[in-house]
């Protein structure tokens, strides 16, 4: 475990940030900082040894039952909702007001009965769903995008016009931690640093994935692995004054060993032991609906394989720059990472 304000141990530098966990090439200058696991705040203790380890069908029974807050068990997917939803008011694809900064924006582009529309944002494709008698756009937002700015979709519909399509966002505080470390606990060294950008470049390129094609079921996703979940996505942490990039995930507290499950139904497509997230397991839901599993001690997946919910893919571990073993859980769309609380069922 990390116990708070024991930041030694996973050394990094300052210039070079970004883990995984926040994919190079984002407007955003995540080239400062970054790092899954530096949030020691919320990690909990040893004790949760005791606990019992998942029984994967235990947690997709969780999801079959649809127990979640903000979400009906019958979430809607176009490919299984009629045209014509009927008269009844649309399911919510996620809870309300989750259109911040590091959230998710659901915005209406265009009426269920014309064909589905392809939209962008900031140049990225994003995912289009039905839901009720509406294409909405669901759209992943950066935690450094700007509240008090108008952004805007591009929608491009089945006839070939282009529209543009404004949508707000609500403004979002997250917590800061200033840390004060010897110099020497934030510095890589020079073959460290050259690893780290290597990574970095083909973690920002798996990260980007758009699979067309690939519908998600459902946007509700399992709880990877049992344990507490820390509330430490999006805490930004300032080391001796430099400002890193601010927590791209969600931590799991959990023993080695613990059983790690697919959070929802898709494909591997990147596995590896990286410098900061240790042995890791990305995977592919679909319209650039991506998961990522870091500091694993154990992968038992391989790329291309193809998971469903609740599947095995490895076990938790303390891989990578980490001080104790834990499960970084990250959820990304169009290449965003937003706050994995919001997909997940009521802890
Ligand atoms: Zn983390």
């Amino acid at each position: 475990m990390s116990p708070p304000g024991r930041p030694q141990g996973e050394s990094r530098r300052a210039k070079p940030e970004g883990t995984a966990g926040n994919p190079p090439g984002r407007p955003q200058g995540d080239v400062r900082s970054a790092q899954p696991d530096r949030h020691p705040a919320r990690l909990a203790d040893r004790d949760s040894e005791s606990r019992r380890l998942p029984r994967r069908h235990a947690l997709a029974g969780l999801a079959a039952m649809g127990l979640v807050r903000g979400w009906p068990a019958h979430a809607e997917s176009p490919a299984s909702s009629p045209a014509a939803a009927g008269p009844q008011a649309p399911t919510p694809l996620l809870p309300e007001g989750s259109a911040v900064p590091g959230g998710v924006a659901v915005v209406e582009v265009a009426a269920r009965s014309t064909a589905r529309p392809t939209v962008r944002h900031l140049d990225r494709p994003v995912m289009v769903r039905a839901q009720g008698e509406a294409w909405v756009a669901v759209v992943g937002i950066a935690l450094a995008a700007n509240p008090a700015q108008t952004h805007t979709l591009e929608v491009h519909t089945a006839d070939g016009a282009t529209r543009r399509v404004p949508f707000r966002l609500t403004a979002k505080a997250y917590a800061e931690q200033r840390l004060k470390v010897a110099p020497k606990h934030v510095e890589l060294s020079k073959e460290n640093l050259a690893r780290y950008e290597r990574e970095r470049a083909h973690l920002g390129g798996v990260l980007r994935t758009f699979s067309a094609a690939r519908e998600p079921a459902t946007l509700r996703l399992l709880q990877p692995a049992t344990g507490p979940r820390s509330s430490s996505f999006g805490l930004r942490r300032v080391f001796n004054g430099q400002s890193r990039n601010p927590h791209s995930g969600m931590d799991i507290a959990a023993p080695t060993g613990t059983p790690v499950v697919a959070a929802a139904a898709g494909e591997v497509i990147d596995t590896g032991d990286y410098f900061f997230n240790g042995q890791t397991v990305i995977v592919d839901h679909g319209q650039g609906f991506l998961s990522l599993y870091c500091h694993l001690s154990a992968i038992d997946t391989a790329r291309g394989q193809t998971l469903r919910a609740g599947d095995a893919l490895g076990l938790v571990g303390a891989t990578g720059r980490v001080t104790g073993p834990h499960l970084h859980f990250s959820v990304y769309l169009n290449a965003q990472a937003v706050d994995p609380a919001l997909f997940l069922p009521a802890s």
